[in-house]
């Protein structure tokens, strides 16, 4: 390469994101926990829309994304002039960091927060400040005190990824009116749906000019591979995100996908329910053969070892049993594996194979 030809300030530090694993050698049915995807999968009536949407793909998509923030605003009860739609909501959070935040700017997270956060901050030139939890809750006094006049911008995720805990509304309303006035706090919701009633922050957006919330259509409806989220903010922030994003940034297939995926709402509602069922039903199990885990309210559990050498002994033995889940070593939790939760026979398979596990080491 041509000598002085140089990225832009913080990009070489950005450690490549690690997927989950979906594949292991020499095994046939493999059971992927590893990414929190939905074992149910996207509802009918999405799949179908994909498929309608395939008889006019040679016409570009609509640039203004108004069916689909229309759908949202419907479900949600938001303002569809504040809803942008993004690839993912990945790129929500991307172009918040790049709109906000650069070279001197601070972006303030927790220890075991989402591993794009930092991610971003390096993309966008900022520093990522890594603040301290309390026993794998975020504090909000820790992130108050975090802030300086050079904090941009605060990520938390509600509930959180890879704790699976969740902090309540009065906590979230004190973090965002004690931030420092050009501090903008963003709500990453994408678990926001498997909690009942949860209003992932909406009301607070609603009645703050400092708060975003994103949201996805990755987990609760089964979309991961079509690439849509979305995020709800003070107009000005939506303006501005609308500046910055590709004007054909979701495509046709992306738009008709998710907006009959948000209109499904007893298929949401079901996959809310049953998640919840099995969630709890594999935390009582591996509780019950001494790998505890916090509360979860997401759609997975983070399973507590005694120690690392635990933790990587028992996701060996799961992978000879052909099931993959998430080592959290990266996230701080070298103690502990992510389990997404799966459908009845997927739990009753990782409790099984965590018990031969406990069993075989006595
Ligand atoms: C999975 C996940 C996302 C979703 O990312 P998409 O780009 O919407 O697929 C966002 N935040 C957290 C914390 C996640 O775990």
């Amino acid at each position: 390469m041509a000598d002085g030809i140089e990225p832009q300030p913080g990009i070489l530090d950005i450690a490549l994101y690690k997927g989950g694993a979906s594949h292991l050698d020499g095994i046939s049915n493999v059971l992927k926990l590893s990414s929190n995807e939905n074992p149910l999968g996207a509802s009918d009536a999405a799949k179908e829309a994909v498929v309608r949407a395939s008889h006019d793909l040679h016409r570009y998509p609509p640039t203004d994304h108004s069916a689909l923030r229309h759908a949202i605003a419907e479900v949600w009860g938001v303002d569809p002039d504040r809803v942008f739609c993004g690839v993912g909501s990945g790129e929500v959070l991307k172009l918040l960091a790049e709109a906000y935040a650069g070279p001197g700017d601070d972006v303030v997270f927790t220890e075991h927060g989402f591993s794009m956060y930092p991610i971003y901050a390096h993309a966008s030139g900022a520093n990522p400040v890594v603040v301290r939890e309390n026993e794998r809750v975020v504090d909000v006094d820790a992130i108050l005190a975090a802030c300086t006049d050079k904090t941009k911008l605060v990520f938390i995720a509600n509930p959180a990824n890879p704790t699976g805990t969740m902090i309540g509304h009065a906590e979230v309303a004190r973090l965002a009116d004690g931030l420092p006035p050009q501090a903008l706090l963003v709500l990453d919701g994408a678990y926001a749906e498997y909690v009942d009633g949860f209003d992932a922050g909406k009301a607070l957006v609603e009645s703050r000019d400092n708060v975003v919330m994103s949201r996805t259509f990755s987990k609760i409806y089964g979309l991961g591979g079509l690439r849509v989220g979305w995020g709800y903010g003070p107009q000005a922030v939506i303006d501005v995100l609308n500046r910055i994003r590709g004007p054909f940034n979701l495509s046709s297939a992306a738009l008709a996908g998710a907006e009959a995926a948000v209109r499904d709402t007893a298929h949401t509602e079901k996959c809310r329910i049953e998640n919840a069922r099995w969630r709890d039903w594999l935390a009582n199990a591996l509780a019950e053969l001494g790998v505890p885990s916090d509360t979860s309210t997401a759609n997975f559990i983070l399973a507590r070892f005694a120690d690392a050498a635990e933790a990587q002994a028992c996701d060996e033995h799961l992978r000879k049993a052909g099931i993959i889940v998430r080592q959290v070593a990266g996230y701080g939790l070298p103690q502990c594996l992510r389990i997404t939760v799966g459908d009845e026979s997927a739990c009753r398979r990782v409790a099984h194979a965590v018990a031969q596990f406990k069993g075989a080491g006595k």
